[in-house]
């Protein structure tokens, strides 16, 4: 899957208590889900009764040869990025998917038992490893991150000072603003950027920011569910025989829940909420979609092409924080998370609709190295 600039994935989770007893509405083989033959008779949505993927991961029984662990699903879909980190190229993996279905398990797991830690984690242990051994060869590699979080619109600093206990911005700053340099792309205002030295180092901080989402959905009186988290990697090595230097950035992006506006049943803030939510992920699809669509941009002018995709970048400070990753010079990787039971069945194949429209993007990525800056 690597030549391919983009890899589209599903994971199956297992039953959860509350869905104990329910009938499993979903399949994987040979990455392939199969929608069960009789609920998708009784469905007046599921036109498609099977999807294919680059990769269908079947994480519903421990116990089946198929069964795909946190490290195999890393292995599948995340371990690449080590490379394209460490080789300049810009890349970006998201989970999409209804809130429960595990988005959050996916990409952060638990730090412990190690067995239990997600992509994010995996990858950090994997490429301190590999800066380490490029660092004893005589290279110079240093890496900085950002954990932010979008919530109606508003993009959030997860890395506040450790001593701001309630959650607010300790220098009183406002919400950061995401600001789009004509040569630079786009950056955010009035976030810092943490350097992180060792695995030990990254953790501390993921977990602070895990503990500064809650802090922050607490006082807003939201769920942290309701809002995109994005954890952004930057390395800068230098050396090798000619010295060259090569940077990168890599986002890890857990999307807010995607919800159903008709038959959730809200009103007044949380309808904002969902509002933006659902707003946020729509333009996402459509700077996805517009990137299938490689056509569409060649008819264009050099310069116009690069303008009409940033202009649907802007739609969304979301699509915005991420347009870096998705402008054809990256590697991108999805997961539509799914649960099995037949209670979320509408749910997610609304999920796998959208996965299956994300696997057409063919864009070809060079290093970002090469792009003139
Ligand atoms: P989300 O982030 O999408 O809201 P979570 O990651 O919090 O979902 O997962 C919801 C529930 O499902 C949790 O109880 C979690 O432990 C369980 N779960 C999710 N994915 C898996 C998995 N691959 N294996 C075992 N349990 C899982």
């Amino acid at each position: 899957t690597d030549k391919e600039a983009v890899c589209v994935g599903v994971r199956l989770r297992p039953f959860v208590a509350y869905e104990q007893g329910q009938q499993q509405c979903l399949t994987i083989s040979d990455n392939v889900v199969q929608v069960d033959p009789s609920v998708a008779e009784q469905s007046a949505k599921a036109k498609v009764s099977e999807f294919a993927f680059d990769c269908a991961m079947d994480s519903t029984d421990p116990m089946a040869p198929s069964y795909v662990s946190q490290d195999k699903c890393y292995q599948l879909m995340a371990k690449r990025m080590v490379d394209h980190v460490l080789s300049g190229y810009f890349s970006c993996l998201f989970c999409y998917g209804q809130t429960g279905t595990g988005k959050t398990t996916t990409i952060m797991g638990k730090v412990e038992p190690v067995s239990e830690q997600g992509l994010l984690l995996r990858l950090m242990n994997d490429l301190f490893t590999e800066m380490n051994r490029l660092e004893s060869e005589g290279s110079e590699v240093h890496c900085k991150v950002q954990m932010l979080e979008v919530y109606n619109e508003k993009v959030r600093d997860l890395l506040v000072p450790m001593n701001s206990k309630d959650g607010k911005d300790g220098k009183g700053r406002q919400h950061p603003e995401v600001h789009v340099h004509p040569k630079l792309g786009v950056y955010v205002k009035g976030v810092a950027d943490e350097p992180v030295d060792s695995f030990e180092n990254c953790v501390q901080l993921i977990e602070y920011g895990n503990t500064m989402k809650t802090v922050a959905a607490t006082a807003m009186n939201a769920k942290s569910s309701r809002a995109h988290t994005i954890f952004k990697l930057m390395v800068e090595k230098r050396g090798g025989t000619d010295n060259t230097i090569v940077t990168s950035e890599a986002f890890f992006v857990d999307l807010a829940g995607r919800e159903n506006e008709k038959t959730t049943k809200v009103s007044g803030e949380r309808l904002v909420e969902l509002t933006f939510i659902n707003q946020s992920l729509m333009w996402l699809a459509s700077c996805i979609q517009a990137l299938a669509k490689p056509d569409s941009r060649k008819s264009m002018a050099p310069g116009a092409a690069a303008t009409n995709l940033m202009s649907r970048f802007r739609n969304s400070k979301l699509t915005l924080l991420l347009s870096n990753a998705l402008s054809g010079n990256s590697k991108t990787s999805m997961i539509g998370t799914l649960s099995p039971a037949l209670a979320n069945f509408e749910e997610s194949y609304s999920t796998l609709t959208f996965a299956s429209t994300v696997k057409n993007i063919k864009i070809k990525a060079k290093p970002a190295s090469a792009v003139d800056k």
